[in-house]
């Protein structure tokens, strides 16, 4: 297929770690920052541990992805190292996804929030360039959450939403609403609605968010001077463009609550178990893409599959591997590390 033969330089698979600052918490506790970085490439990681006689010692723990972004890095730069270098390729059939992994308070969301505003920025510029204007590109957006397993609509008060395959290979998400969007003002807008939407229970924003996926879906779409199909679903116009390419950046569980399956609370225990499938799906479909198998094991998890058409064909992904510096997360942070260097 021509667009599969176009070049780009964008890697099919970019992994990248976050470094944020010691925080409150971790300088009233005098933590001591235990990750250093170097050349925007290499980390450290220094453990202290016992001896038998419970003398201490360091053990190095030493690391090399794509990029590696320190405390000093601004928002800005995350964007750019990551997300800037797909946005072109969304408009050659690309599907990208832009996930943040790691453990909870590491800033994955303080990570993610900014980016698909700057994409949609950037990618309205685009389809209103000269060459782009002619082919009546539309840009849509949809926000919806996985919690439990289950599908949330974070635009329209949290209706369940359902899944659905076609005999194409293509996944459906019933009655997901998309809403078009022309400027970033109103993309703004959606994402701070979506974002008062999402989970936050009884026990305050954080703890619920970081047992749920969130993920937002930037689509380009043609629509053609044809006939606009009056196929009614749920007064959604969106379905009757065709998609060019999409983004979406997935905000993760926190990785920690995968470990909740011995929890006391039944219901914590399920959904942890949840969340440890569809963190571990995902590390075997983006090693599968990685190594350019046929058979990419999407179905491990919800998650997954929903993810399924952004894991054929022209797909790039950014994983952001979010950590602590603190002594006190150093194993938090070594399990997010080696998760990254398995999806690498
Ligand atoms: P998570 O979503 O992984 O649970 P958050 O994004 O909510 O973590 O971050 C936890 C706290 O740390 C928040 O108060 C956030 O503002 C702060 N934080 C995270 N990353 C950074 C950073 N790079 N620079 C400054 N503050 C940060
Ligand atoms: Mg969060």
């Amino acid at each position: 297929e021509s667009s599969s033969t176009r070049e780009n330089n964008v890697a099919k698979i970019k992994v990248v770690v976050r470094k944020r600052p010691l925080n409150k918490k971790e300088h009233a506790k005098k933590e001591d920052d235990i990750v250093t970085v170097s050349d925007n490439a290499y980390l450290t990681v220094h453990e202290t541990k016992l001896k038998v006689d419970l003398t201490a010692y360091v053990e190095k723990h030493e690391f090399c992805f794509d990029a590696v972004l320190d405390e000093h890095v601004a928002n800005d730069e995350v964007y750019q190292a990551t997300v800037e270098p797909i946005i072109p390729t969304i408009f050659e059939r690309t599907k990208a996804t832009c996930f943040a992994y790691g453990q909870t308070g590491s800033g994955k969301t303080y990570t993610m929030q900014p980016l698909p505003l700057r994409a949609a920025e950037d990618l309205i510029r685009q389809l209103n360039r000269p060459v782009y204007r002619n082919q009546r590109f539309k840009l849509w957006l949809s926000y919806f959450e996985i919690y439990g397993g289950k599908l949330f609509d974070l635009l329209s008060d949290r209706k369940k939403l359902c899944m659905r395959e076609d005999g194409r290979q293509q996944v459906c998400i019933v009655g997901l609403q998309e809403f078009e969007v022309c400027d970033v003002q109103i993309v703004k807008e959606f994402i701070e609605k979506g974002n008062a939407a999402r989970s936050t229970g009884s026990t305050g924003a954080n703890e619920e968010s970081s047992r749920s996926h969130a993920i937002l879906q930037l689509a380009v779409k043609k629509h053609g001077e044809v006939k606009e199909s009056k196929r009614n679903n749920d007064g959604n116009e969106a379905r009757s463009g065709k998609v060019v390419g999409k983004i979406s950046f997935i905000d993760l569980a926190g990785s920690e609550r995968g470990a909740d399956t011995t929890d006391n609370d039944r219901q914590t225990r399920i959904e942890g178990a949840e969340i440890n499938k569809s963190l571990l799906a995902l590390k075997e479909c983006i090693r599968a893409l990685d190594n350019d198998q046929i058979h990419i094991p999407f179905r491990g998890s919800k998650l997954t599959e929903v993810l399924r058409d952004s894991f054929v064909g022209n797909s790039k992904t950014v994983m952001i591997s979010c950590i602590s510096p603190g002594a006190g997360s150093c194993e938090h942070t070594l399990n997010t590390l080696r998760y990254a260097d398995r999806v690498k």
